[in-house]
């Protein structure tokens, strides 16, 4: 499969140029030279096959050959509002949400999380989706307080994808979960069920009381995954997996 590369601006023509991290990827890691072949992706949905042509200083100069449309993208925008760790667990975290089809990605300021945000975040996106596949970049907002994100509908928060929904003849029936110990456990038809849906996962302290009551006088239900106490990236992605793995006929 030829090796997959991002480009930031927009690809409308028959040619594309790459600089920044990705042309220097392309010059000194994998030692371009022209007529290697690259798929491209600019973060719009399509994809495009590509031969380099120019090998330059800091940028590298490729024909596009061939363009697709290729959606890689769940039914149905899911939307991760999570207290993030520190350090690499955020990077495990953004690879696995790009590579399992999160939408967006929400940092949540709670009572107990750690600071949230950072630029570094979209690099780990671009890198999780050239090794993935996906074709739209997983977003990635501003950290928002807690008490916002519990306002917060599909439509405020889904981002791209949220904008099929926005003129949508049927009322929206999109559904908020927070994790929390002490939830129900949400059943295999609810789980496999495909809708919008907003995931809500604590800091490594937990969430307090007042916010667990707050997200349930908010019409939030209230989700608990086992008896186990999971860390931030455990009970995130093994939520995210069980609402997004496509079953079998
Ligand atoms: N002592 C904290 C508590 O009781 O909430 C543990 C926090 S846990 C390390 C981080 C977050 O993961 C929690 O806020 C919750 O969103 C989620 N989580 C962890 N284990 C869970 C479980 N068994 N059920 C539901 N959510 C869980």
């Amino acid at each position: 499969m030829p090796r997959r590369c991002y480009s930031e601006s927009p690809i409308d023509g028959d040619l594309a140029t790459l600089d920044g991290s990705e042309a220097h990827h392309l010059l000194h890691v994998l030692r371009a030279a022209p007529g290697m072949s690259v798929t491209l992706f600019d973060g719009s949905g399509r994809e495009f096959d590509a031969e380099v042509t120019a090998c330059k200083r800091s940028t590298v100069e490729l024909a596009i050959t061939e363009r697709r449309e290729v959606d890689r993208e769940l039914p149905h925008p899911l939307v991760l509002g999570i207290a993030l760790p520190k350090g690499d667990r955020q990077r495990w975290i953004v690879e696995k949400s790009v590579e399992l089809g999160v939408s967006r990605l929400v940092p949540l300021i709670t009572e107990r999380s750690e600071k949230q945000g950072g630029d570094k975040l979209v690099r780990y996106v671009v890198e999780a989706s050239k090794q993935c596949g996906r074709n739209r970049l997983m977003e990635i907002v501003e950290p928002m307080r807690w008490s916002d994100w519990l306002d917060a509908d599909i439509r405020s928060v889904g981002g791209v994808f949220a904008a099929d929904f926005a003129h949508h003849a049927e009322p929206l029936r999109f559904r908020r979960w927070v994790a929390h110990p002490t939830g129900h456990r949400p059943t295999a038809a609810a789980l496999a069920e495909q809708r919008p849906t907003l995931v809500a996962i604590g800091p490594e302290g937990g969430l307090s009381d007042a916010e667990v009551e707050a997200a349930v006088a908010a019409g939030w239900d209230v989700v608990g995954l086992g008896e186990r106490i999971l860390r931030i990236e455990t009970a995130a992605l093994g939520l995210v997996a069980c609402l997004t793995i496509p079953s079998g006929a």
